[in-house]
């Protein structure tokens, strides 16, 4: 039994732990390309999740890892079958909820470790914002290694590519789908350009229809992945993130927090 992980642990152990931090991360159901499980962002939320959270315990941080929330928003991907939706609105909801049971707890910093591109919770801080006693922080773990990515990585993904890919088989090579000589069942996951320039460039934004962008719900190639690539990217992630855990539990909430 892992102290830091509810999941696992009971009401007893509980009783004698005393927790400063919760880590909250979020999934979601969606199919990723050809070769990835519907769940891998759930599996890296889980496993990023409990790699952050094992690190910072072992290295003093009174911190506790939620069960991770297996759905997301999906509302550019429903032409696709079994992609789960939950509209934002909802998610929000679910946060508050959840960030209440925490305040409940006596638990007053909160990390949200989101995996899922399609899931934005910025507003739902600046929403609950003053009207919480918890502290929010969130984390989407993707975004966070931008320096360092092309010294790992061939090629940029975005869903279902050589980076997630890589994270699947080093952790759950079991669920990689795989042909006969060892290559990935993947398309190469060529991704359509819309007729704007200006979206096309990121001048200017827009929910992107995920049957018009892309073949298979891949959009980034995966075929150069490998389960080393998704070892060393997991050690800039434990890195990053245990350490930030420990300062978070180590701190004290005082009128400047977080300042
Ligand atoms: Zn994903």
């Amino acid at each position: 039994m892992r102290p830091w992980k509810l999941a696992e642990t009971n009401y007893g152990s509980v009783k004698q732990q005393q927790y400063e931090v919760a880590v909250l991360p979020f999934g979601a159901t969606e199919p990723h390309n050809l070769h990835l499980p519907y769940s891998i962002d759930t599996i890296e939320g889980n496993l990023i999740g409990e790699k952050i959270c094992e690190a910072a315990h072992d290295r003093g941080a009174k911190v506790v890892l939620l069960p991770t929330v297996p759905y997301g928003t999906q509302t550019n991907q429903m032409e696709f079958p079994f992609a789960m939706n939950l509209n934002p609105s909802t998610l929000g909801r679910v946060i508050a909820d959840l960030v209440e049971s925490l305040v409940r707890t006596g638990i007053r910093k909160v990390l949200l470790l989101n995996s899922h591109g399609g899931n934005e919770f910025k507003s739902v801080l600046r929403e609950l914002y003053g009207r919480t006693e918890a502290h929010l922080f969130l984390c989407n773990w993707y975004t966070i290694f931008d320096d360092v990515y092309d010294e790992i990585f061939e090629k940029r993904d975005d869903h279902a590519g050589e980076m997630e890919t890589s994270i699947a088989l080093a952790y759950c090579p079991e669920l990689v789908g795989r042909n006969p000589d060892g290559t990935l069942t993947a398309d190469e996951a060529e991704t359509a350009e819309t007729r704007f320039e200006a979206v096309n460039r990121g001048w200017v934004g827009i929910t992107r229809p995920w049957h018009l962008l892309t073949t298979n719900a891949g959009a980034a190639d995966p075929h150069a992945a490998t389960a080393e690539k998704g070892r060393r990217l997991m050690e800039v992630l434990i890195e990053r993130l245990a350490g930030f855990l420990v300062e978070l539990s180590e701190s004290e909430v005082d009128e400047r927090f977080p300042y």
